[in-house]
């Protein structure tokens, strides 16, 4: 993941005549913090935090808690986040962290132990006007209200700026859970405007109905009634329904639906989970895991739009298979930006000791949307690119400037 990372930011730095200092430098983290936590009871677990560049602002990204972290994943997730706050225009760095453990394994108690145990270690250098942390794989709102907690503790002070994806009671922000597949909705509306094709009745593949890809359904359906959502898929089952489907019946504020109430509509086809990519329709959105979109399923997708609103779910050899065939795939830096957009706003809140309400949250982020959409597309737009190059490009750009 490190090495095509660093290759994707080096294509992109040539290509805008950047020389090779500068590009090796800004590959370079400015800091790296490896140490390891030691619980009460005796067990051991290597921990990191890697703060990649600072030059537009304090360092932003999650903590994920998961065995196989090492510090390369770090480094790699860490460079990406630079990329991802500068694409997304905020005045925000690139962090990462992360603990090699397996939570399953762990009581709560040692969840909230280890934990407030990572904070504590890293107080010195986290912190509002240094490096904002987050919730990312295995890690949520109760765990960063813990470690707001200790820093709170151990520094002796309000730290609640110091990380944000905290609980409402713990100072999180409105609209956080539905940010990222809100976020996509936008993206995916200003791209069929920039290309013409917002009036158009078009239908949509959705890979992933969990978190992102429930909140993208049910914004869709509120924002886009054209778009029509004929396939839905979890890691069990694809289930295809031509006349579309609507998920606003199912929702909750509380819980995302499962599929499987979707499916028990007799009209419901059922397909193998593998064969969402190759649905017949005109936009596929990948919201479920990286790697999805191989150069072994690639000749496969019949969409001409890809959305990636996971984290790397096409791969650099897929995407240029895809870019040959005129394939436009939305890359996540823009596309899930949603996320980190409203942990921006969350930071800003907790600076002014404000509490905005979700509407003025939505609007907010609709407007850091479609200022990197903009972005995006204005470079995409001078040509002989793909829109993943077009937002590493002014990336880097804003990086490097
Ligand atoms: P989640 O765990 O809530 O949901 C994941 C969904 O993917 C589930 O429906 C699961 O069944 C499905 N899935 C897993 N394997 C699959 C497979 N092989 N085929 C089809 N579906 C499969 O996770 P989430 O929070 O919705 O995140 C999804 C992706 O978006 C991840 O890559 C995550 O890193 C990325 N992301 C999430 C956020 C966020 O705010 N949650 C922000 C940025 C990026």
């Amino acid at each position: 993941m490190l090495d095509t990372a660093q290759a994707a930011i080096r294509d992109a730095a040539r290509t805008l005549g950047y020389d090779e200092k500068m590009i090796e430098a800004l590959l370079e983290a400015e800091a790296e913090h490896v140490f390891e936590i030691e619980l009460k009871n005796g067990k051991k677990f290597p921990a990191y935090r890697v703060q990649h560049n600072s030059k537009l602002g304090p360092y932003k990204g999650g903590i994920r808690f998961h065995p196989q972290v090492t510090l390369d994943e770090v480094r790699a997730l860490a460079t990406l986040m630079s990329l991802k706050t500068a694409a997304a225009g905020l005045p925000l760095g690139g962090g990462k962290g992360g603990v090699a453990v397996d939570p399953r394994q762990l009581s709560p108690e040692e969840i909230e132990e280890l934990s407030r145990r990572y904070a504590a270690h890293l107080g010195p250098v986290i912190g509002p006007a240094k490096d904002i942390p987050a919730p990312d794989v295995n890690t949520n709102s109760q765990i960063m209200d813990w470690m707001v907690d200790e820093l709170a503790r151990e520094y002796g002070e309000d730290a609640k700026a110091s990380l944000t994806g905290k609980s409402l009671s713990g100072g999180g922000s409105e609209g956080r859970t539905a940010a990222t597949g809100r976020g996509g909705v936008i993206a995916l509306a200003d791209l069929l405007r920039h290309l013409g094709k917002d009036k158009q009745p078009l239908t949509v593949a959705l890979q992933g109905f969990g978190n992102v890809g429930y909140f993208f359904a049910k914004v869709l359906a509120e924002d886009c009634p054209q778009l029509k959502i004929v396939a839905i898929a979890n890691s069990k089952l694809t289930a295809y329904l031509p006349d579309g489907f609507d998920v606003s019946q199912y929702s909750t504020e509380a819980e995302t639906p499962k599929l499987e109430q979707l499916v028990q509509f007799s009209k419901v086809e059922q397909r193998p989970a593998e064969a969402i990519t190759a649905t017949e329709a005109d936009i596929l959105v990948l919201a479920a895991l990286e790697d999805s979109v191989t150069v072994h399923n690639a000749s496969g997708v019949k969409a001409n739009i890809v959305i990636e609103l996971a984290n790397g779910p096409v791969t650099a050899e897929a995407h240029d298979q895809l870019a040959a065939r005129g394939v436009l795939v939305l890359p996540d830096i823009i596309a899930n930006a949603g996320g980190v957009i409203v942990s921006y706003l969350e930071w800003l809140q907790n600076l002014q000791g404000e509490h905005w309400d979700e509407a003025k949250v939505n609007a907010q982020l609709a407007s850091h949307m479609h200022q990197a959409m903009t972005a995006m597309l204005a470079q995409f737009d001078k040509g002989q690119t793909t829109l993943k190059d077009a937002s590493f490009q002014y990336a880097l750009t804003r990086l490097l400037q």
